[in-house]
């Protein structure tokens, strides 16, 4: 690392102080944030929840700069994210916020830095953005407000806030830290929504001419509060990021980014309009918040919402979460993190001190060990993504379908992000808000999970990618919306399914029934893509379900709707647990060619059901098979475990694919306190013993692995491997 902390400023605040720095004394050296792999970020405990005792001297007494540098050093960290701001406290000397009561004296912003300058350690400093506390309590004028007026405990980013929280930064970056990570960029993480403030409402007025609507309405005057509310976030960063850039273009800007599931509209962040807005995007992620399945999700999320930038993922030392001062077993910090990095991200550790500001020297123990790891393995990090299939996301769908119960959406979205990772197929993310025809064409297949909304343009470019070779599977209720979630007519993907949509179904525990001559019909399209197909009784695909009929497309298999007791037709029972199979009252799957490409439709939600409580092995395998047929010589096929994900990198200019396996192998859990049967799983202690295959469609030229303890085979385009630990990559150059 060759990196030069930048200059100090003088602690005032004027745009000439840009004319200060010599900018070209820097200009020449990478930004930090392009070669790293993994850092730390440390902060405290105790002021997390606001409105903490201000007086109370025990808190942050040994909190120390100093100290955690030295210890990030220890650990070979190659950044340190140092806990600048929260919404209660300073952890420096600031003019402006009241200073952490146990420092006294002390500046730990000022000694990380003066520490960190020995060793050129990147210091980034923290800064906190969203968090009620005492400097809200301070300033009630920036507060968000409800439709009644009522304060939300939040601050309005149309307020006096922003030109507050460019002084802040000011005084953080005189210390000359090198970046800023600025946090929770939110507008509430639920109800109500926000923000009827006298700032929003003008600035509402002046620009769509009418007054904000009183409340959530779910027509076109919304949709103008939804915009207003997404430009406010991205106005908010832009100011900040240009703020800081004015002062030293050589400090970096990122924003923790909230525009992925499970986060909505609540949250004020579009997938797209709010992952670019700093140098680099951060997410977090762990299995507290997200699922262990959607760690490696969120990263190529990320990826796909920002492909010309870098993506650090923020993940927790602790066993549940943040702050709780517990530090997870070694074999789980290294599958998380090592999932992130072969997943092309950089990795930050967020670690948390004791209340009195200690550091916990067991975590840095395990720290030590997974950063060497992933240091060593650093050349096979960062390439490009192989993926065959696309998951389609929508934001559209996720607004005006989701709306205040997003959920619904997402299960579709994550259900097939989960078949495709149970089964081994190389997926990718697709996004509304930045497609085109190149990027269509990056992915032989297109998966519409239930992409209710489309809106032309997204129409026209998947008709072409179709027409010109693209291959499309599509579920639930695909194209059958208006952009406000009102039902057309006509579904927008009608040519391209070949069929014409009779009803939807009101119920979500529907059914798919084949018989032995739907596998041999299906066998004419591509023989044994579908040999699994389940032909001995009907299978639940919960999830949305459309009667179509069939025009130019071949319709095979049978769609049936649920049974509904006498009591659930009078309204008495509930419908939420699924009954058994009722009558026929469509076609299952719809197979259908179009220009060079084929599509191929199913009237249920195999991905829903997958995601769903009532997933099934059948009903997921049936989404392998559709992508089979689609494609059935794919470039490699991976046979393994379904605890074991697989990442494939293709850089075709070293021409060098890689197959990343991460065995996730976490021991069985135990009653939970409460919310039974909702269980977080266990960590993972002991490493995972597997048997992997691979079958290449080309000759490779030489094939290699990074473990000394795996057992690798291979035989002209076939590998199979025996592998005992919690990641190795398959090296293939051809
Ligand atoms: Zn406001």
């Amino acid at each position: 690392m060759h990196l030069k902390p930048a200059p100090c400023l003088p602690l005032i605040i004027g745009l000439t102080l840009a004319s200060l720095f010599n900018r070209d004394l820097l200009a020449a050296d990478p930004p930090w944030y392009q070669q790293v792999l993994v850092g730390i970020e440390t902060g405290p405990t105790g002021a997390q929840f606001g409105h903490s005792d201000l007086n109370d001297t025990r808190y942050c007494r040994q909190f120390n700069g100093a100290e955690i540098v030295r210890q990030a050093l220890a650990c070979q960290a190659e950044y340190l994210v140092m806990w600048a701001r929260d919404g209660d406290f300073a952890y420096y000397d600031s003019k402006i916020l009241p200073k952490a009561p146990g420092l006294g004296t002390r500046d730990p912003l000022r000694e990380a830095v003066d520490e960190a300058a020995k060793s050129n350690l990147p210091v980034i400093a923290y800064c906190v953005v969203q968090q009620a506390g005492h400097f809200l309590d301070a300033h009630p004028e920036w507060q968000m407000r409800d439709s009644q007026g009522h304060p939300l405990g939040r601050f309005c980013f149309n307020s006096g806030y922003l030109e507050a929280l460019q002084e802040i930064l000011a005084e953080q970056m005189a210390y000359g830290v090198h970046g800023f990570h600025i946090d929770m960029l939110d507008q509430g993480f639920g109800k109500p929504y926000g923000c009827w403030c006298d700032s929003c409402r003008n600035a509402f007025e002046k620009e769509y001419g009418v007054d904000m609507p009183s409340g959530l309405e779910w027509d076109a005057s919304w949709e103008k509060m939804l915009e207003f509310r997404y430009q406010t976030s991205e106005r908010f960063e832009r100011s900040l990021h240009q703020f800081v850039k004015g002062l030293n273009p050589q400090v970096s800007v990122d924003f923790n980014y909230h525009g992925n599931p499970p986060f909505s509209l609540e949250v004020g962040q579009r997938p797209v309009q709010h992952a670019g807005n700093g140098d680099f995007i951060t997410g977090e992620t762990g299995v507290w918040g997200f699922s262990a399945l959607t760690i490696g999700l969120n990263a190529a999320f990320y990826r796909a919402a920002v492909p010309h930038q870098r993506v650090q993922v923020a993940m927790q030392r602790g066993v549940r979460m943040y702050h709780d001062q517990t530090t997870r077993p070694l074999n789980d910090i290294r599958w998380e993190l090592l999932t992130l990095l072969a997943h092309g991200a950089f990795v930050t550790i967020v670690d948390k001190t004791a209340f009195d500001g200690q550091l916990d020297s067991r975590a840095y123990e395990r720290f030590t060990l997974v950063f060497e790891e992933a240091r060593k393995k650093r050349a096979h990090f960062g390439q490009p993504a192989h993926a065959e299939v696309g998951i389609y996301f929508s934001s559209r769908t996720r607004d005006w379908i989701g709306r205040d119960q997003p959920q619904e959406y997402f299960q579709s979205f994550l259900g097939a992000h989960k078949a495709l990772v149970y089964e081994h197929i190389p997926w990718g993310v697709v996004l509304d808000e930045n497609l085109d025809l190149t990027n269509l064409k990056r992915f032989p297949i297109i998966l519409l999970a239930n992409t209710a909304i489309l809106t032309d343009r997204e129409s026209e470019l998947l008709q072409r990618y179709v027409k010109e070779g693209g291959k499309l599977i599509v579920t639930g209720h695909s194209g059958q919306f208006d952009r406000l979630g009102k039902p057309l007519p006509h579904c927008r993907l009608q040519d391209l399914i070949g069929a014409s949509v009779q009803t939807r179904l009101a119920s979500q525990d529907n059914w798919f029934a084949f018989s032995e001559e739907d596998k041999v019909r299906l066998g004419k399209a591509a023989p044994n893509a579908f040999a699994a197909l389940p032909t001995q009784s009907p299978v639940l695909v919960k999830g949305p379900a459309s009667v179509f009929q069939a025009d130019a497309a071949q319709a095979v298999g049978q769609l049936l709707r649920p049974f509904r007791t006498t009591r659930q037709q009078l309204g008495q029972e509930n419908t939420d647990w699924p009954m058994s199979a009722d009558q026929a009252v469509g076609p299952a799957i719809l197979l259908n060619s179009y220009g060079a490409g084929q599509v191929l439709t199913f009237a249920g939600s195999p991905d829903y059901s997958t995601a769903s409580e009532h997933h099934t092995v059948e009903t997921r395998r049936l989404l392998r098979q559709a992508v089979r047929m689609l494609a059935p010589e794919p470039r490699i096929k991976i046979t393994a475990p379904t605890n074991v994900e697989a990442i494939v990198t293709d850089d075709r200019q070293t021409r060098i694919m890689r197959v990343h396996l991460l065995g996730y192998n976490p021991p069985p859990q135990t009653i939970p306190s409460q919310n039974r049967p909702y269980a977080l799983p266990a960590l993972m202690e002991d490493r995972p013993l597997y048997r992997v295959q691979l079958e290449l469609n080309f000759v490779p030229r030489k094939i290699h692995k990074l473990n000394a303890s795996t057992l690798l085979e291979h035989q002209e385009r076939s590998i199979r491997a025996t592998i005992d630990d919690i990641h190795e990559a398959i090296v293939i150059e051809y």
